[in-house]
């Protein structure tokens, strides 16, 4: 399961300073060393995890802390609160432009799982938000990848909008909008070409893409296994494009948890959604709050 070796270091570290009816500053910088080593082994950027420990401390040495009834349970909140601000604090939600069709751009490096997530997100809007989204394959180089959106399409009974591989994704990304105002959808995922690595081309075609559809919502899915590879990844793909969300997927794997601890800081983007799965309906809203809670215990 994933942030199991984290949750495990840390719900062990904060038990001992849960039931203290005093709490000493020296207390607090014991725990907060072994909430640093856990941090840095569940490859949390280490700025990151420097800027956390940080605040932790400045917050949790402070009077109202120290001398409440219950200072043990006061750091751990403080704790809480601080790990659920580093995600981001507040769910971040989707964007709905007042002018349909809400555009969104899915970007990510091959394998990361972006194809997948477009299908996953297209049945989220339908269910959740009572949407009618248009599914665009502009992925025109990997093989198969639009032949892939048409299968998750006909899964889902969801129009796919195709040219084949052989129009620009520009020109696809273009019709695919006309197309879709005239059929009165409400959302249009367009799902760009990945890499296998972060590479000029790739940026460029993006960036004529980008200008052409005027996207509302440009989502970069990230695979969470590739934890600082995949904050990397987000960095680059936000300073040449402007990143509104990040996608973690694979979750429901034993990723370490750098990556969801990492990415909303380093980057300034929230990470809007996780996979949770393979199947189309393994797709959530991401909650700092519960995320936090779960690694808190
Ligand atoms: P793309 O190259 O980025 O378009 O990647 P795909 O959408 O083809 O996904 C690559 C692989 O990752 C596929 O086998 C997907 O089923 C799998 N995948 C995508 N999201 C998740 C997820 O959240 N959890 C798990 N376990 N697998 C996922």
């Amino acid at each position: 399961m994933a942030f199991e070796g984290l949750a495990d270091r840390l719900q062990s570290t904060i038990q001992k300073i849960k039931g203290k009816g005093k709490v000493s500053e020296a207390d607090v910088k014991a725990m907060m060393r072994e909430v640093r080593l856990a941090l840095l082994e569940a490859d949390v950027n280490f700025k990151v995890v420097k800027e956390f420990v940080k605040n932790v401390n400045e917050r949790a040495v402070g009077q109202e802390v120290m001398k409440s009834l219950t200072p043990g349970q006061q750091v751990i909140k403080v704790v809480k609160e601080e790990l659920t601000k580093l995600m981001g604090g507040e769910e971040s939600k989707i964007a709905a432009s007042n002018r349909p069709p809400t555009v969104v751009m899915m970007v990510g490096l091959q394998g990361a799982g972006k194809t997948t997530t477009t299908g996953k997100l297209a049945n989220l809007l339908r269910k959740k938000y009572n949407r009618k989204p248009l599914l665009a394959a502009a992925d025109i180089y990997r093989p198969a990848a639009i032949q892939q959106l048409e299968t998750l399409g006909k899964q889902l009974s969801m129009p796919v909008f195709s040219l084949g591989d052989q129009v620009s994704p520009v020109e696809i990304a273009r019709k695919a909008i006309e197309h879709a105002k005239e059929e009165h959808h409400d959302y249009v995922l367009i799902d760009t070409a990945g890499r296998l690595h972060v590479d000029e081309t790739l940026m460029d075609e993006l960036k004529k893409v980008k200008e052409v559809a005027q996207p509302d919502e440009i989502l970069l899915v990230v695979d969470a296994m590739t934890g600082q590879d995949a904050v990397n990844v987000a960095e680059s793909f936000n300073e040449q494009l402007g990143l509104t969300g990040v996608v973690l997927t694979k979750l429901d794997g034993d990723t370490r948890g750098g990556a969801a601890l990492s990415i909303r800081s380093v980057t300034e983007t929230p990470i809007k959604f996780v996979g949770m799965g393979e199947k189309l309906d393994a797709l959530e809203t991401f909650h700092p709050e519960r995320m936090a809670s779960r690694i808190l215990g």
